[in-house]
């Protein structure tokens, strides 16, 4: 310790993605133990949303389908610098990043046509140049300018993967000759195309300086020709419809950046952020069918983009969606998607969790935050948290620490249930069936109150946005910037389920490499082959493959308001019936030869020891679902007009507490694994000042 200064307490509220990260910056090595840091979690486990836990037969059970995008820059960063440093262990199966993760190349969006069938696009994207988290190159890649090249050029590859597409098709029909003819006699678009590129490089200089006419004009006409020439070639032909739709999408984009001056704009992205995506992509020139193909649903799909839970109301700020759409198709590294090889638990927060333990972070389990209070105001004083309250609700044996991991063949995981012979009254507490994650669970062991100065100097609060209205109330009265925070940044419950197969996908009818299909039909839009995991888990060869569905789940006000234990067992009801309903009667688009005539094939599904089988649909009780609806375990929206009332981990309005979390401003603003890695890197920069803000990758951006 430089000094002898003591070093700086930090209670840190949470144990998400958010809250990890800020944990992991503040006490690397470098860091010469400044800080003291202590993790307050309710429950027996890390992870938050990305939590998982393993059930019978070791399988793994997840709060909903999780994969990682190849432009996660932060997140990957950590993961690779957490493995680097985990204790060395020789039964450890995954020693290094590359053994947690693996590229997910193959993607396909579902489209509902015209007479009512369902036909996938597939994709499988080619590996991107290095791996996520590699060094950057000099200078940020990361600029409007440098989008609209790419998307110029892009128009250029996919115009001549249109005609690949007919060429591919072999002996050619008089129609598809004549077809070819019209695409051959759109030849001078490819020339139009590179013209266009050329001229958003000549006219980048100006566009600085104003929205630029020349280069709308040029686009507009480029826009007019090609969807005179290609709209009716394509009419009714599925590959090239879907490759003009994608034209048609990046031309709306082209024409709306030139014409908003979005390359000049201070506020970059963010100037269109009052606008839905789809409203947007309307207003500068795309088409209703554009709009509503499977690859603009896959997004709304991907971000569970829909306010209030309902699918008829799409909304997604369409700055948000066009800088995720940027980062995520032209700046990923090494795949578009990587998947985990265990549950996110097991990969992400088991490494995170042994490397901070060996680094002296302490672990308080089965703490609940209940209030956050402040000091009493006084004039001229910045306001500041005087204690913190907690239910503690359960006490460990002998007052030791509760360790909460299980070995599963070398992968140090959690187990999907606590670990009640480490607990006092451990058999009582199981018996009573404690719901420790939920919200409604009101039974505790005890209270504990930590108070400034003596117990902790600096608050990470890293509970998410659902939850701050429960457990922080004075701070959201005290500051009109909380209040305005809570009232718009707002959230979804998700709904997910798991089933295990005794068929392969091959034999149920899905002909393709594992692929994460999104746009589907609801109630699970998105769904993802996880047969990667079978020899993760314990099935002795009776299951042959394992599938995730997510989606929105509507979002209901519970009777008076309260999210009483009926109510949350309601909505489970609910999922499950939504999930038996899917199998039946939707599954088949998917997996045809999993159904017959009478519907789904019920005894497809592989019951786990001790888990009763049962007959029809009843079967189904055997597999995984899940209704996430506590507070804190709702998805996180970027809807549109509520952007600029996100807070920072930056914006200290309380003297000694910083946020953590996918909900705050991180300048990227998505709910997902990046933003909170952002925002926990944000928060440990508010309390050290590191790391450097241009360390945080993507949070200068446009
Ligand atoms: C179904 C689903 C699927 C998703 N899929 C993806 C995906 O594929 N890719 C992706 O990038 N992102 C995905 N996401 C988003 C991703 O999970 C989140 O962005 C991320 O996990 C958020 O981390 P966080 O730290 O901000 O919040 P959280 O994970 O919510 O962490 C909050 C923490 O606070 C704790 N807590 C809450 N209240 C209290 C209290 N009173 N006392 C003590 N502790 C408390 C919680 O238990 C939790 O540990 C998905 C989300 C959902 C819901």
């Amino acid at each position: 310790m430089p000094g002898n200064k003591r070093p700086i307490r930090v209670a840190v509220i949470g144990g998400g993605c958010a809250s990890m990260t800020t944990a992991f910056e503040l006490t690397r090595p470098e860091r010469g133990g400044q800080y003291d840091v202590t993790v307050y979690q309710m429950g027996w486990r890390l992870g938050g949303k990305g939590a998982s836990g393993r059930g019978p037969n070791d399988r793994i059970e997840e709060h909903g389908l999780h994969l990682w995008m190849g432009f996660y820059e932060n997140a990957f960063r950590l993961m690779r610098d957490c493995y680097d440093e985990l204790p060395a262990d020789p039964a450890r199966r995954f020693t290094h990043w590359q053994h947690a993760f693996t590229p997910a190349p193959d993607v396909a969006v579902a489209n509902r046509m015209p007479n009512g069938d369902w036909e996938f696009w597939r994709a499988h994207f080619p590996a991107g140049r290095g791996l996520p988290g590699d060094p950057l190159d000099e200078g940020s890649p990361f600029t409007v300018r440098g989008y609209l090249r790419q998307s110029a050029l892009l128009i250029g590859e996919l115009l001549r993967s249109a005609q690949g597409v007919e060429q591919a098709r072999g002996v050619p029909t008089p129609e598809t000759l004549l077809r070819y003819g019209q695409l051959a006699g759109a030849a001078a678009l490819f020339e139009a195309s590179d013209t266009l590129r050329q001229a958003i490089d000549a006219w980048l200089p100006q566009m600085l300086q104003g929205p630029s006419v020349v280069l709308v004009r040029l686009i507009e006409s480029f826009a007019a020709a090609a969807r005179r020439q290609l709209e009716t070639i394509v009419a009714g032909d599925g590959e090239l419809r879907r490759i003009w739709h994608v034209i048609d999408l990046i031309l709306a984009i082209l024409r709306g950046a030139a014409l908003n001056g979005m390359a000049l704009d201070a506020r970059g992205f963010d100037a269109i952020n009052a606008y839905d995506w789809r409203e947007w992509l309307r207003m500068n020139g795309a088409s209703e069918e554009s709009l509503d193909s499977g690859f603009m649903r896959g997004i709304y799909d991907l971000a569970f983009a829909f306010e209030d839970g309902d699918v008829e109301k799409p909304r997604l700020a369409a700055g948000v969606a066009l800088r995720g759409a940027m980062r995520m198709f032209f700046t990923y590294r090494g795949s578009l998607f990587w998947r985990m090889s265990a549950g996110m638990g097991d990969v992400v927060f088991s490494p995170l969790y042994e490397v901070l333990k060996q680094r002296g972070v302490k672990f308080e389990f089965f703490h609940r935050l209940r209030d956050v209070r402040l000091a009493p105001a006084r004039d001229g004083e910045t306001p500041y948290v005087d204690s913190l309250e907690f239910d503690v609700q359960a006490k460990v044996k002998g007052g030791g620490e509760y360790q909460p991991l299980v070995d599963v063949r070398g992968v140090p995981s959690w187990p999907s249930v606590p670990d009640y012979s480490q607990l006092l009254q451990g058999a009582k507490l199981a018996r009573e069936g404690r719901a420790f994650e939920a919200h409604h669970e009101q039974r505790r062991a005890g209270t504990k109150t930590l108070r400034v100065g003596a117990d902790f100097d600096f608050v990470v609060l890293g509970v998410s946005i659902g939850a701050i209205p429960h457990v922080a109330s004075q701070l959201v009265e005290r500051d009109a910037r909380w209040a305005a925070m809570v009232r718009h940044v707002k959230s979804v419950p998700t709904q997910a389920m798991q089933v295990w197969l005794g068929e392969s996908m091959g034999q149920l009818g899905w002909p393709h490499p594992p692929s994460n299909v999104s746009g589907f039909v609801e109630p699970f839009d998105t769904w993802a082959d996880m047969g990667h995991l079978i020899p993760e888990e314990n099935w002795n060869g009776r299951v042959e493959s394992i599938a995730y569905f997510c989606s929105v789940l509507p979002d209901v006000e519970p009777p008076d308001g309260e999210l009483t234990e009926q109510f949350v067992r309601e909505q489970r009801d609910l999922v499950r019936e939504n999930a038996v309903r899917f199998l039946d009667r939707d599954i088949g688009v998917l997996w045809p030869k999993a159904v017959n005539a009478r519907g789904f094939r019920w005894p497809l599904l592989v019951a786990p020891a001790g888990i009763k089988g049962g007959s029809g649909k009843k079967r189904f009780d055997s597999q995984y679902w899940s209704a996430n609806v506590n507070p804190s375990d709702r998805y996180v929206l970027s809807l549109p007009g509520s952007l600029e009332y996100r807070l920072s981990p930056l914006d200290l309005c309380f003297d000694n507490l910083t946020i953590a979390g996918d909900w705050t401003a991180t300048g990227l603003d998505t709910g997902c694994i990046e933003s909170a890695v952002m925002s926990g890197r944000l928060a440990a920069h508010a309390l050290s000042h590191f790391p450097p803000l241009e360390d945080i990758v993507g949070y200068d951006h446009p």
